[in-house]
């Protein structure tokens, strides 16, 4: 009687263990528009490490930058059993029959890092216009007045124009008052480099030569647009903004080339952002995410709950804390200095 005793015992623990294993063993899909930037190989080894700490699984799938292969491919993620998606949105307008799509069959989506408005989805991000502010205010503390250029972000993104409204509204008092002017402004398509480079070429032949500072919408445009300086002997002496934090950016900082970085710690977005997906796929209302707040900042004032992470801009002066943070090493960030 005893050992049968043990031995149910014995089943009993097996069984709960087996449920607790199949509730942990969620699959959640992740959408990428592109892997052009560096820091998305970043965000996505920290969804992958946090899934994988909490046993569930991760699958993907690459866009390509295409908005419509991003559809298809949610259609795929969601057909592989995904119980809950993490989108990086190509089109933040185009997106939206997948996000209809993933509502209608109960799974939850967690827009990543650009604004998906629908109150289907969570939104999970920086404080994108902080980011806009902290790139205006580090170009302007070198020139306070003089001709700026405007290298804006992908227009079918919302941060771009988040970013721009921040960089205005620190900009603003010294364009209304005559001392800084608006000689060029541009959306730079799909945030390419190359494009941001040719905007730059033809902002400084139409005011011959006579840029006085650039604010650049992230690193990779920022590396285009002082290509185009560098070409006409003006890189190091035109203050330059970026974000992301670059390795390629954060030792143009170090040479004296670009200005600012401003870091996002991508390795606390996915952590966050996969946590975030798992607890609303086992249930937990998006009001009771830890930090959740109210935004209705964007483009059509959808109210959408959201976790804003906080952005830090890095010049000369601080570039250690990136270097401490594990970010880079101290010989990439300095090399050629
Ligand atoms: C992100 C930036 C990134 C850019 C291009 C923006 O939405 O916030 O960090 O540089 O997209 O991928």
């Amino acid at each position: 009687m005893k050992s049968v005793l043990k031995l149910m015992a014995g089943v009993a623990v097996i069984v709960s263990l087996h449920s607790v294993a199949q509730a942990k063993d969620l699959v959640v899909g992740v959408s990428w528009s592109n892997f052009q930037e560096e820091r998305w190989k970043t965000d996505e080894a920290a969804i992958k490490a946090a899934l994988e700490a909490s046993g569930d699984k991760y699958i993907s799938a690459d866009a390509q930058s295409s908005a419509a292969k991003q559809l298809t491919d949610i259609e795929s993620l969601i057909a592989q059993g995904a119980n809950a998606l993490i989108v990086l949105a190509q089109d933040s307008d185009a997106i939206g029959p997948a996000i209809e799509k993933a509502a209608a069959e109960g799974i939850p989506v967690v827009g990543y890092d650009r604004l998906i408005e629908n109150p289907a989805a969570f939104y999970i991000t920086f404080d994108n216009k902080e980011v806009g502010r902290m790139q205006a205010r580090e170009v302007f503390k070198v020139k306070p007045e003089g001709n700026y250029v405007f290298i804006k972000g992908n227009s079918a993104d919302p941060n771009a124009d988040f970013l721009f409204s921040g960089q205005m509204e620190v900009l603003k008092e010294a364009i209304d008052g005559g001392k800084i002017k608006n000689v060029g402004e541009a959306y730079t398509d799909g945030w390419k480099p190359e494009i941001a480079q040719k905007n730059m070429e033809q902002f400084l032949t139409a005011n011959d030569n006579k840029v006085d500072a650039v604010v650049a919408s992230n690193d990779g445009t920022a590396g285009g647009a002082i290509a185009a300086l560098d070409a006409q002997g003006l890189a190091g002496s035109v203050p330059v903004s970026g974000q992301d934090a670059d390795k390629a950016a954060l030792n143009r900082v170090a040479l004296g080339t670009q200005t600012v970085s401003v870091w996002k710690d991508s390795r606390e977005l996915g952590k966050r952002a996969a946590e975030i997906a798992a607890e609303l796929a086992g249930g937990k209302k998006m009001e009771e995410i830890e930090g959740v707040t109210t935004f209705e900042g964007g483009p059509k004032g959808v109210a959408m709950q959201s976790v804003f992470l906080a952005p830090l801009p890095i010049t000369q002066d601080n570039l250690n804390v990136v270097i401490d943070a594990g970010w880079i090493s101290k010989e990439e960030a300095c090399q050629g200095v």
